[in-house]
C-alpha cells in the first residue's frame, strides 16, 4: 500500500482500499501532525462510511476500517475532515485543523441485561465480542475491535507517519471531554507506543 495523489493505492493483505465520493471538507489540511482514531458508534463499516459521506450530516473522516480489515477512504489526506468537533489537544483547539480522522467500525459502549449484551440501537453482541473493562470495581462493556481492523489502522497509520510530519496518535476521548471513543477495548498506549517509539519524524523544508 502506498499513497498516491494523498490517496490510498496498491494493497495490502492481497486487497485493495474502496474510495467513496465525499465532498465534506473544508480546505486543505498543509502538515498534519495528529491522527486522530474514533469508533463509529454503527452497524457496520459501510452504513457509516455512507452516512459519513452524507451531503445532510454534519462529520466526515478520512477512512473508515471495517471490523474485516477492510478500508474505505471517503477524502484524501490533505482534506479537513470534520471528525474533532470542539476539540482542544496540547495548546491548539479545534483539531481538524491539524489531524487525520480515522473511524473503526465498532458499536461503542454496551448495556448489560442479564447475561446478554446489547448496543445502544438494540442490537445483540455475543460475549465473545465482548470486552469487560473494570475501572473502580465498576465493570463496564464494550465491543471488541478484531484483529484484523486493528491490523489495518497500524498499517495505515505507519503509512501515514511515513507521509506526514505524524507527532501524535490520540483518541477522540483525548481531545474532547464530550467523547468516549475509541474506548477502553482499543489498546491505545500499545497501539502508539509501537508506532511513535521507533519512528523519526518525516522531515519538511519546514523542519519537520
Ligand atoms: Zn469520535
Amino acid at each position: 500500500m502506498y499513497l498516491k495523489n494523498h490517496l490510498l493505492a496498491g494493497k495490502y493483505s492481497g486487497r485493495t482500499a474502496h474510495h467513496l465520493h465525499c465532498d465534506k471538507h473544508c480546505g486543505r489540511l498543509l502538515r498534519p501532525d495528529t491522527i486522530v482514531l474514533h469508533y463509529t458508534g454503527g452497524a457496520d463499516a459501510i452504513s457509516s462510511a455512507h452516512h459519513l459521506a452524507r451531503p445532510d450530516t454534519d462529520a466526515s473522516a478520512h477512512i473508515v476500517i471495517a471490523r474485516d480489515g477492510g478500508i474505505i477512504q471517503l477524502l484524501p489526506f490533505n482534506t479537513i475532515a470534520w471528525h474533532a468537533g470542539k476539540s482542544e489537544y496540547e495548546g491548539r483547539t479545534n483539531l481538524n485543523r491539524y489531524s487525520i480522522g480515522i473511524e473503526m467500525d465498532n458499536a461503542g459502549q454496551l448495556h448489560r441485561r442479564g447475561d446478554r449484551f446489547y448496543s445502544w440501537f438494540k442490537r445483540e453482541y455475543m460475549p465473545d465480542e465482548v470486552y469487560t473493562h473494570c475501572e473502580n470495581g465498576q465493570a463496564t462493556y464494550w465491543h471488541n475491535y478484531t484483529l484484523a481492523q486493528i491490523q489495518s489502522v497500524f498499517a495505515v497509520c505507519k503509512l501515514l507517519l511515513l507521509n506526514y510530519p505524524i507527532q501524535h496518535i490520540v483518541g477522540h476521548s483525548d481531545i474532547s471531554s464530550r467523547k468516549i471513543d475509541p474506548g477502553p477495548a482499543f489498546p491505545m498506549e500499545k497501539f502508539r507506543h509501537q508506532l511513535l517509539l521507533h519512528h523519526t519524524p518525516h522531515q519538511t523544508p519546514f523542519g519537520g
